[in-house]
């Protein structure tokens, strides 16, 4: 029997049509089938949530709507690969397969080692593109960030207008959570998915939101407003960092060319800081594609050992449940919960402060925000959580006072109270440290601290010092120097540090080990 041949489409985290080189590519070639595969395995793992499914079948119907237009179908599977492509192989003759570059977890790398071997195996060329600036196989990192202009700045791929769908394919249906054993969220206010949600976002923040984006970013009070909120739309590719890119750079010459000057130069400041974060978006990923191990080991290995042994499991059930007795921690830890998103700031705060505090090691803490992250990015997850942990050598070390966060950015507890009630009634002047509230005044406001509301778990400026001494013990050691020399040839960012790409004495070793690679915060 002669078999239909078929361009095969396996979506990833790139769940739109515009700008999808994979797409363009198989519509040029022939019948294509454009496939999704949920992976029992992978959406077994812990780091995955029920919000991410939602929003994955989400964006899978907006795309679905989408190739429709052009008519194309969307095919669904359920199963484990290449067991699906082995399936569909046969009966179709698979010609190509195309994808985009992932930047995943070990899970996902291993599943595409597989893939590759069943492709080889059956001489099928899988064709994979890159997707936005992380550089697959990169041998330095010198003039990483040129390479990422010349990407963004190249064109967009064109969207295809028509598209030939075999005859006789079994096209699937999209399943149900529970098949996935993935129990319905309670989590709100979630974000929803799709690439016409994703280009909205984009819309409303280039022409409205921004404008107070740098001022807001740092506060959960306005970020969740002022903030772009495309995360996880980049995240799982409802949209391209090319046309994200490409969208900012019209706002900004619109801005620039008004006439007059007729506009507030917030608005340029504010999308200058937001174009420096579409570059540290893949200048993060980049570490992971670089060094798939820092998924799981210290990205500096001086410092193994250096939790390993201390786990706390009490601790880091009260850090998970947002009962630490330090507010502001709780109301992030409770508000990540119900809606699966927080700010930059309050999730280093609440990294710095499980590692650092707590002294729990970064990797189960790492688990649980990405569960609680509806824009879990590996790449720029777990070298986040290593950076905010002191484990990667080459960044400043930060431990922020949650009770300075509160006076900060939520002075009068707008957010704080929305996330703990029991702090409702509680002064503004004592909501940093709810336990330095006078007895009288803990009944008075119906808040008795240690009964209502939890006495702190720990004792801020003890479990500082404790940890600055022994994250500084190892910093100041001479292997510590050599290896924060060895992770920022592979890893650091390279603006305006050139010079030190070559130390020539021992001290400037120890302020390698001291750079910081994040820039400035948000
Ligand atoms: C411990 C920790 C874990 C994190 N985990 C993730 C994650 O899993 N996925 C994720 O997308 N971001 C992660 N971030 C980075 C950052 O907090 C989020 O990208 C940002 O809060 C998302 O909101 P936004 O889209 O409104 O961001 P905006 O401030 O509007 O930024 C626009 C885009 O730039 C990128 N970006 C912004 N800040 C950073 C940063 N510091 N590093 C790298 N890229 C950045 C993101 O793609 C973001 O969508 C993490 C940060 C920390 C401290």
């Amino acid at each position: 029997m002669i078999k239909t041949t078929i361009q095969m489409v396996w979506l990833k985290r790139d769940l739109r049509l515009s700008d999808h080189r994979p797409f363009w590519e198989a519509c040029q070639s022939g019948p294509t089938v454009a496939l999704y595969v949920f992976e029992p395995q992978l959406w077994a793992m812990p780091e995955m949530d029920r919000s991410h499914f939602d929003f994955i079948v989400q964006s899978l119907e907006d795309l679905s709507r989408n190739l429709s237009e052009i008519g194309g179908r969307l095919a669904i599977r359920i199963g484990e690969l290449p067991d699906v492509f082995v399936d569909i192989a046969r009966a179709f003759d698979i010609t190509e397969l195309y994808s985009h570059e992932e930047t995943g977890n070990g899970f996902t790398y291993d599943r595409d080692r597989r893939v590759a071997r069943w492709a080889r195996q059956l001489g099928i060329p899988w064709k994979q593109f890159p997707q936005n600036g992380v550089v697959r196989a990169l041998k330095s990192r010198n003039g990483w960030a040129g390479n990422w202009q010349t990407r963004m700045n190249a064109p967009l791929t064109p969207t295809p207008t028509r598209m030939v769908i075999p005859d006789g394919f079994d096209w699937g249906r999209m399943p149900q959570g529970k098949e996935l054993s993935l129990a319905p969220t309670q989590k709100i206010n979630l974000q929803i998915g799709g690439e016409s949600k994703a280009s909205e976002t984009l819309d409303s923040f280039l022409s409205i939101r921004g404008f107070n984006y740098r001022k807001g970013m740092s506060s959960p009070v306005t970020s969740r407003e002022n903030c772009s909120r495309l995360s996880p739309y980049l995240a799982w590719g409802c949209i391209s960092m090319k046309s994200t890119h490409r969208q900012l750079a019209t706002r900004q010459q619109e801005l620039r060319e008004a006439p007059g000057g007729s506009f507030d130069s917030r608005w340029l400041s504010s999308l200058s800081s937001f174009s420096s974060r579409l570059a540290w978006h893949c200048h993060f990923m980049q570490k992971l594609e670089d060094e798939p191990e820092l998924e799981f080991h210290n990205i500096s290995r001086v410092y193994d050992g250096l939790r390993e042994n201390d786990f706390n499991q009490e601790r880091f059930e009260l850090w998970q449940a947002g009962k630490t007795g330090y507010p502001m921690i709780d109301a992030c830890m409770r508000a990540l919960a119900e809606t699966s998103w927080i700010n930059f700031r309050m999730r280093a705060m609440l990294m710095s402060f499980a590692s650092n505090h707590l002294w729990l090691h970064w990797r189960p803490t790492a688990i649980h925000l990405a569960k609680h992250f509806l824009d879990f990015e590996p790449g720029i997850h777990f070298s986040q959580c290593q950076m905010q942990s002191g484990t990667t050598g080459i960044n400043t070390i930060r431990i922020y006072s949650p009770a300075k966060q509160v006076i900060d950015h939520d002075p009068t507890g707008v957010f704080i109270r929305q996330y703990v009630p029991e702090l409702e009634q509680v002064p503004n002047k004592y909501l940093p440290e709810p336990h330095r509230m006078p007895l009288d005044v803990q009944s008075q406001v119906g808040c008795v601290v240690g009964r209502d509301y939890p006495t702190p778990i720990v004792e801020h400026r003890k479990a500082y010092k404790s940890a600055q001494e022994k994250i500084f013990a190892i910093r100041q050691s001479n292997s510590a120097v050599e290896e924060a020399k060895r992770v920022f040839i592979k890893h650091g960012s390279r603006k305006k540090r050139d010079p030190l790409l070559k130390p020539k004495k021992v001290s400037d070793l120890r302020q390698l080990s001291l750079f910081d690679d994040s820039d400035d915060l948000g």
